[in-house]
């Protein structure tokens, strides 16, 4: 058997397991924490940039294998709504619906529930909400994971690694989001341009009831209560630290977008912050290393970790 260690285990890490060909002897290191975003991350697996009414680079293929390896329990069976606000959006929407690209993913308009302005809301077909946690469980309970940082990584004359100094391994997988310390020491740079995100919880005293989004989105979490998010900050410059506290003029920003589109108050009862592995060139970066064959990573999954790592996670076995 081949033993292979991982590195890192958020949505990447957990699709590399999900994915990872028989006879592998898989031992996963993860420190977890605050630092793992997977675990903050709302889970919106989405084939469309709404902002920009754009399809999502692979969108189709990592839409398919996403369906295969996230388990049906774990998956919404509802799609998102993009709220439509006039009557031109509305034109627009079902004008791009032939689109050879867009036209897959633009369903049908619905009418617009109570407590929220709009004149129809557009389905994102395809797009589904997944309980990342829960598949982080799902997937935590198939490998051996230690509780435990890499702090020292070495190669040997023969290919295979060290870790911590004393445990060997055949190959290293490397899925450390967007701390990177490894991944970045062993490859070089790698274009991050990390950005934070705040989300709020939320208690509406009208209930829509299903997914929206208009500038931001809006989910039913159950009893009422929504997540509101998220925001986009700048300025983290390096991998090394923690996500930012949330800070009272993100929230605001949350609160005074929703305000313009849903009726009734909005309670806050919480808040939470993480930090995206974003790239200056929006992609994801997998593959094998060119000087150390046996050393491989998955990483660079923005704001889109759901949607490609189950595909990228397949092709790095492959
Ligand atoms: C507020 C917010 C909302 C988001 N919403 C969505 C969304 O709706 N849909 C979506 O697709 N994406 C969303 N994202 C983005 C998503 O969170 C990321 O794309 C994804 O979590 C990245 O996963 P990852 O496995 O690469 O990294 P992570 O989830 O960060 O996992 C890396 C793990 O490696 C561990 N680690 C790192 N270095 C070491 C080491 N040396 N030793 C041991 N362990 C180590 C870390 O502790 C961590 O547990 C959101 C992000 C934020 C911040």
């Amino acid at each position: 058997m081949e033993r292979v260690a991982l590195v890192g285990f958020g949505i990447a890490g957990a699709s590399l397991a999900a994915k990872a060909p028989q006879g592998v002897d898989l031992v996963v290191f993860d420190l977890g924490g605050r630092r793992c975003s997977s675990r903050v991350a709302t889970g919106l697996v989405n084939p469309i940039v709404l902002k920009r009414r754009r399809v999502v680079w692979r969108a189709a293929e990592a839409l398919e294998v996403a369906l295969h390896t996230y388990p049906i329990e774990l998956r919404s069976s509802g799609s998102i709504y993009e709220v439509l606000r006039t009557v031109q959006e509305l034109n627009d929407w079902q004008a791009l619906s032939d689109h050879p690209a867009l036209g897959a993913y633009l369903g049908a308009i619905h009418p617009v529930p109570g407590g929220v302005h709009g004149v129809g809301l557009g389905e994102v077909r395809g797009s589904f909400r997944l309980n990342v946690v829960g598949f982080l469980e799902h997937m935590r309970a198939q490998v051996e994971v230690r509780n435990e940082s890499v702090e020292r990584l070495e190669p040997q004359r023969d290919g295979s690694w060290t870790i911590n100094g004393t445990e060997r391994f055949d190959r290293v997988l490397l899925a450390e989001g967007y701390q990177a310390r490894w991944t970045e020491h062993l490859w070089g740079p790698l274009g991050f341009a990390r950005t934070w995100g705040q989300g709020l919880n939320v208690g509406l005293s009208l209930d829509p009831g299903v997914m929206l989004h208009r500038s931001h989105f809006l989910l039913p979490d159950g009893n009422g209560l929504y997540q509101l998010g998220a925001s986009f900050g700048w300025g983290i410059e390096h991998g090394d630290q923690d996500p930012p506290e949330a800070n009272a003029s993100q929230a605001e920003e949350l609160l005074n977008s929703a305000r313009e589109w849903v009726d009734g108050s909005i309670d806050v009862q919480g808040q939470w912050t993480g930090i995206r592995p974003n790239t200056q060139d929006r992609r994801p970066r997998w593959g094998w290393h060119p000087e150390h064959p046996t050393l491989g990573m998955l990483n660079g999954l923005g704001s889109r970790g759901t949607l490609h790592a189950p595909l990228l996670a397949q092709e790095l076995w492959s």
